[in-house]
């Protein structure tokens, strides 16, 4: 019953680029009980914690966006936190909600849980027919892991717990912070300090070859609800444009929209992960929802939210 305004609707992580980008979603269209919990309230890797919650509100619906995180960096570097993080905190949340009699949930995924070397564009069934990405493979078994949980649950027990896959994401809220983020806000902060400094160069991870797609996060939201008030209940969905970029165009892009002439340099000693992933979007299309924010558009909006988030109080 997520299609009554006056659900009860749970938003994990919702101090996050895509919990917050829910909550305004949900707000927008009408939700009156949306409910949230702080870290410091409620800790989403204690099992217990989450489980006495859960029994005690009651949720009618539940957004798993609550996630640990990160660019290709981070997801190599801290292996151990990606992996055990994230199983810990789908398991709580999945088979809290199930002990809670939560019938309806909906769980966020990533597009790195598609084999590496996978056809392009990457379909749904592509699931498990062969190896991961090394550079994110901890955080690709969870969130595997977290789509079985789902199917296991509906399966052994009649529940409708549901997986969207968005693909990269990016806007308001986002990780500007460069050893941890993703690339796009790497790319709007540096080229924003080189256009502040004078700089007449851009550095620039990798070979720029790879390509990957981008999705704003308040559309990547809009999908969500989509979904959660259509009620569907099949299997996981794809979730992005359906058209992707390479890394060079990316930068030259963001650099256009920043205003910022630098020559782009390339850091051959930073990975460059998957070549290319790109969704094929053609089930979420099917069920009539398409994005609507194009990339040049989202880039600027995400650049006002950052300059907005830097300026002095
Ligand atoms: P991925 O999609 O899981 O590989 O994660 P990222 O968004 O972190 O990286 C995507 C691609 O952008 C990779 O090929 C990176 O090497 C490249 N890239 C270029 N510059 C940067 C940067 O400053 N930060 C990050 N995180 N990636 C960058």
């Amino acid at each position: 019953q997520a299609d009554s305004k006056s659900a009860k609707i749970f938003v994990t992580g919702h101090r996050g680029m895509v919990g917050s980008a829910l909550v305004r979603r949900l707000q927008r269209g009408g939700y009156t009980n949306i409910v949230t919990a702080g870290r410091t309230e409620l800790d989403l890797l204690d099992q217990r914690a989450v489980q006495a919650w859960l029994a005690r509100e009651q949720p009618d619906y539940i957004f798993i966006a609550a996630a640990k995180v990160g660019g290709i960096q981070a997801n190599n570097v801290y292996r151990a936190d990606f992996l055990y993080q994230n199983l810990m905190i789908e398991a709580n949340l999945i088979h809290g909600a199930h002990l809670a009699g939560v019938q309806r949930l909906m769980f966020l995924g990533s597009s790195c849980i598609y084999p590496k070397l996978a056809p392009q564009p990457l379909r749904e069934d592509y699931l498990l027919t062969g190896p991961l990405e090394p550079t994110n493979e901890p955080y690709a078994i969870a969130k595997i892991a977290g789509i079985k949980l789902c199917e296991a649950y509906n399966a052994q027990y009649g529940r409708q717990y549901i997986s969207v896959m968005p693909t990269n994401l990016y806007g308001p809220n986002d990780n500007y912070d460069l050893a941890s983020s993703h690339v796009l806000p790497a790319l709007i902060r540096k080229a924003h300090e080189a256009k502040l400094r004078g700089d007449s160069e851009y550095v620039v991870w990798g070979s720029g070859t790879p390509m990957r797609e981008f999705l704003y996060v308040d559309d990547l939201a809009d999908a969500c609800v989509f979904l959660a008030e259509r009620g569907y209940d099949g299997p996981l969905v794809n979730i992005g444009t359906g058209t992707d970029v390479s890394i060079r165009e990316l930068a030259e892009t963001t650099m256009a929209v920043i205003g910022f002439a630098g020559r782009i340099v390339f850091d051959a000693s930073k990975p460059d992960g998957t070549p290319r992933k790109l969704m094929d979007v053609s089930r979420l299309t099917g069920l009539g929802w398409t994005a609507s924010t194009p990339l040049r558009a989202g880039i600027a909006l995400a650049y006002q939210d950052f300059l907005a988030r830097r300026a002095p109080a």
